[in-house]
C-alpha cells in the first residue's frame, strides 16, 4: 500500500518574544523543526545553521543520524569560531519519510507526536531535566508541564562536539498523522487539545492555525512552530499521479508528497507574516525590558566611579595638612593611586572570575524571568555572566515588589537563584 503525504508548517514569534529562535524545515519527504537558544541572536543562527547543515548533510549521503551529527558539528564550530556564538545550541527534531515508514532524529524538547486511531502519542523523549525526571519517576507528567526549570535541556544539538542523538523508525498507516513542534506549543497546549484539534479538523493547514492560536490563547510566552501531517492511502488514479513528482523527489519511493493544493499549504508561513501584526503590543514592550539589561553592564562603572570620588577627598588632605613639600607629595599620591586602580582591576577581574564561577543572579531575558550564571557585569567587553535558564514568566507581569527582587541582581548560590526564580513566577 503506497502513502501520500498532506502537509503545513507554521511559525510564530508567540506573543512575548521579541525574536522567532524557532526554525523548521518542510521539504518532502524530510520535516524538521529546531529551537534555538543562546543569547544575543545565537538561538536563530543556532536552529537556521542545523537545519541548512541536516538538509546539505542529506543531499550528499541518504542518511539521516549521520546528517543530525554534521549540523551539531556545524552548530559547534560556529560556536567556537566565533565569540559572540558561544555557548549556542538548539534542539532538532526531523523525520524523513519513505515506503516503509518515516525515520527520526531526535535531540532537545522540541517533540514527535503520532496520532493515530484517536489517540495522540508521544513518539519522541523530551530531553530535558523534568524529562529525565519524568522517565526516572520522580516527577509526574503534570507535574513536569508547569516545573519551573522545564526549559532546562539535558541534551541539545550544537553545545559539545558530540551529542547522543535518538533515532527510530515508526511504520506508517493511511489515517495517521504526525505533528513536529517545538515547547511553545505544548507548553501551553494540553496534549488532550492536541488530539482535539486533530480530531476535529482535517486540513494540516487549518490543524496547524488552530494550534498556533491555542498556544497564544495559552500565554503564548515563547515561538511556537507546528509541522502537521496527515497521511491517506493513495488511489489507483492518484498513484499514477503521484508517480511523477515523486521520482524527482525520491526515486523509486512509492511515497510522499504529490499533493496538489502543497503549495498553497507552502505559502502558509505567511500566516507567520500575521505575526508582526499580534507582537507589537507585548513583544517591544519586553524588548526595551532587555535593553535594560546592558544598562546593567554599566555597574562596574560605579566601582571606578567610587574609587574617583575617593580622589579628591584624599587630595583634600594634603593641602590642608602639609605644604613643605607640595610637588613632591601629589605626584607619589597620583602614583599611589595608580597603584590602587591597578590593583583594584586586579582584584575585580580576579574575584570576578572566581566568583562568576559559583554565582548565579535572577534577571530579565529577552522580558522573560531568567537565571544568570555568573556576575551582572561586563568588563572591557568581557561578559561576565550566561543566561542559565529562560523561563516562560513576563518580567513585566510581576507585581511591582517580585519585579523589583529580579532587577535587582542579588548574587545567589544556584540553588537560591533557581528558587526566587520560582517564587518569582509565583509557584511553591
Ligand atoms: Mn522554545
Amino acid at each position: 500500500m503506497s502513502l501520500v503525504a498532506r502537509h503545513a508548517a507554521l511559525t510564530d514569534i508567540g506573543l512575548h518574544r521579541s525574536t522567532n529562535e524557532d526554525a523548521f524545515v518542510a521539504e518532502p519527504p524530510l520535516f524538521a523543526v529546531a529551537d534555538g537558544m543562546g543569547g544575543a541572536q545565537a538561538g536563530e543562527v543556532a536552529s537556521r545553521l542545523a537545519l541548512d547543515s541536516l538538509v546539505e548533510a542529506l543531499a550528499a549521503a541518504d542518511d539521516l543520524p549521520a546528517a543530525a551529527d554534521a549540523a551539531n558539528q556545524a552548530v559547534y564550530g560556529q560556536s567556537r569560531s566565533d565569540r559572540s556564538r558561544s555557548g549556542m545550541g538548539t534542539t532538532l527534531t526531523a523525520v524523513r519519510l519513505s515506503d516503509d515508514g518515516l525515520r527520526f532524529v531526535h535531540v532537545g524538547d522540541s517533540r514527535l507526536y503520532l496520532w493515530r486511531d484517536e489517540r495522540l502519542t508521544q513518539v519522541t523523549d523530551d530531553h530535558s531535566l523534568v524529562g529525565e525526571m519524568v522517565r526516572s519517576g520522580h516527577l509526574t507528567r503534570a507535574a513536569a508541564a508547569s516545573h519551573p526549570q522545564r526549559s532546562i535541556l539535558s541534551r541539545a544539538l550544537g553545545t559539545e562536539p558530540g551529542v547522543e542523538i535518538d533515532s527510530g523508525a515508526v511504520e506508517l498507516r493511511a489515517g495517521d498523522a504526525l505533528l513536529l513542534c517545538t515547547d511553545g506549543l505544548y507548553s501551553m497546549v494540553t496534549d488532550e487539545t492536541v488530539a482535539a484539534v486533530l480530531a476535529a479538523v482535517d486540513d494540516p493547514a487549518r490543524v496547524a492555525r488552530r494550534l498556533v492560536s491555542e498556544a497564544k490563547s495559552g500565554g503564548g510566552h515563547d515561538n511556537i512552530t507546528v509541522i502537521v501531517l496527515r497521511l491517506d492511502e493513495v488511489t489507483a488514479d492518484r498513484d499514477g499521479a503521484s508517480d511523477g513528482p515523486e521520482a524527482a523527489a525520491e526515486g523509486a519511493t512509492a511515497v510522499l508528497p504529490a499533493v496538489g493544493d502543497e503549495p498553497a499549504t507552502a505559502a502558509l508561513p505567511v500566516v507567520g507574516g500575521q505575526a508582526p501584526a499580534t507582537e507589537p503590543e507585548p513583544a517591544t514592550a519586553p524588548g526595551p525590558a532587555t535593553e535594560s539589561e546592558p544598562a546593567t553592564a554599566t555597574e562596574p562603572e560605579n566601582e571606578p566611579d567610587g574609587a574617583g570620588s575617593a580622589e579628591p577627598d584624599d587630595s583634600e588632605s594634603p593641602e590642608g595638612g602639609e605644604e613643605a613639600a607640595p610637588p613632591a607629595a601629589p605626584r607619589r599620591r597620583r602614583r599611589l593611586w595608580l597603584v590602587v586602580i591597578v590593583a583594584v582591576v586586579l582584584a575585580v577581574c580576579v574575584a570576578g572570575g572566581v566568583a562568576a564561577s559559583s554565582v548565579y543572579y535572577v534577571g530579565d531575558y529577552d522580558g522573560m524571568v531568567s537565571v544568570y550564571h555568573g556576575l551582572p557585569f561586563t568588563v572591557a567587553g568581557v561578559k561576565l555572566y550566561d543566561l542559565y535558564l529562560e523561563t516562560t514568566t513576563p518580567v513585566a507581569g510581576l507585581s511591582p515588589g517580585v519585579r523589583a527582587t529580579v532587577e535587582r541582581h542579588d548574587l545567589h548560590r544556584k540553588a537560591a537563584a533557581l528558587d526566587l526564580a520560582r517564587r518569582a513566577q509565583g509557584l511553591p
